[in-house]
């Protein structure tokens, strides 16, 4: 897994091409790496084969396969060539560099990431990576504007903990007012959006108590598929101005995520269930119970579908989830167990809240021991 990330960037926007170096620390060791199936390496630390491969799991997505003769832990790679988009295999995945609207994710594979030609090996290296990235932009024409989640400075950007990357380039309106940094493609319903996005940070911030981090939102043309990151959101153009942008709130929630531990973070619970039980709620104060309800109703509606393809979940408990891998159960059944918990405990659950938010760490022992402190009551997750 990736530990620091290096990396300079030239594009290319009439060829839809790029030339990266990357200087990766890694964890531990590593000899294999995936790349962009249009990204050929010219140079590595150490001599290296490159082969075009299908990901085992998920044939149909080509990656660009990197095995250096011997494994390392810290490793200089060199590559270049057109970035291509995988929206034949992946509808979402349409990153391409162009001068109408450049996205470059983890997702498309823009840098050499370690893992196994396997789908889920490389689900698993990016979403168990930790790691801090510096970047250089370089090629971008007059007019575009680079959008990026972390810190930006001319074209150096740097992010902190993170475990992607997303890098937007298009003719981006900046809007930066309080905590809120905003990159659109137009400025319509924009106001009313920060007005929303305003209410939602001082609603979870009366509740939970105040956050000093940024919050980045970066604007995408239509069906790229909502993505986010430590302290940014990338989404629609359509979904931004929403009568009840829900999936904002959502994002901005996870500012307030607690700390679980890495074996209770496998379940997502304090994580997902938590963001969409606080979206839940700002809908409540922002738009009224009814909405409230209605988002109530679409999560149990949800979780009645996974239960209609898979029985078995009804009997689970959230700390099983994510041993087996049914993580998904967080962002329905997951809010449904807070909301529950929140009808029977009344007011002193924002109190359970507090403290999980506080902890060095959680995990569902420490959540019970918490639930049982403030209200008496046992549960059983
Ligand atoms: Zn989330």
């Amino acid at each position: 897994m990736i530990e620091h990330l290096e990396l300079h960037l030239n594009l290319d926007f009439k060829k839809g091409a790029l030339e990266g170096k990357a200087t990766l620390k890694l964890a531990g060791k590593a000899g294999i790496f995936l790349l962009n199936r249009g990204l050929k390496v010219d140079s590595a630390s150490v001599p290296f084969s490159w082969r075009l491969e299908g990901l085992r799991g998920f044939e149909a997505f080509e990656v660009g396969v990197v095995r250096l003769e011997n494994p390392l832990k810290e490793v200089k790679l060199s590559y270049s060539g057109r970035l291509e988009s995988y929206e034949s295999v992946l509808p979402y995945l349409k990153d391409s560099i162009s001068r109408e609207y450049t996205l470059l994710r983890t997702d498309s594979l823009f840098y050499p990431i370690p893992s196994e030609p396997d789908f889920e090996s490389l689900i698993k290296s990016v979403v168990g990576s930790e790691f801090n990235a510096e970047i250089t932009v370089e090629g971008v024409p007059e007019g575009l504007v680079v959008a990026f989640g972390g810190e930006i400075g001319g074209n150096r950007l740097r992010i902190d903990g993170t475990n992607r990357l997303d890098i937007a380039v298009a003719p981006f309106k900046v809007i930066e007012k309080g905590p809120f940094r905003l990159f659109v493609l137009g400025e319509e319903g924009i106001g009313r959006t920060l007005e929303l996005l305003e209410k939602a940070y001082w609603f979870y911030s009366s509740i939970l108590g105040r956050r000093t981090n940024k919050f980045t939102v970066i604007e995408t043309p239509e069906n790229y598929g909502g993505q986010a990151g430590k302290g940014y959101a990338l989404v629609s153009g359509s979904s931004l101005r929403a009568e009840i942008p829900a999936n904002l709130y959502h994002e901005l929630a996870h500012l307030w995520n607690p700390r679980a531990t890495p074996e209770a973070h496998l379940s997502r619970f304090f994580d997902e269930a938590f963001a969409n039980y606080l979206t839940a709620l700002a809908i409540g104060e922002i738009h009224g119970e009814e909405a409230f309800n209605r988002f109530i109703e679409g999560l149990r509606r949800d979780y009645e579908a996974i239960v209609g393809r898979f029985p078995e979940a009804e009997k689970l408990r959230p700390s099983e989830w994510g041993r087996l891998g049914l993580w998904e159960l967080s962002y329905t059944k997951g809010a449904l167990i807070l909301y529950d918990l929140h009808l029977l405990m009344e007011d002193s659950f924002y109190d359970v809240l507090r403290e999980i938010v506080e902890k060095e760490s959680v995990d569902f022992e420490r959540f019970r021991e918490i639930i049982k402190d403030v209200s008496g009551i046992e549960i059983n997750v």
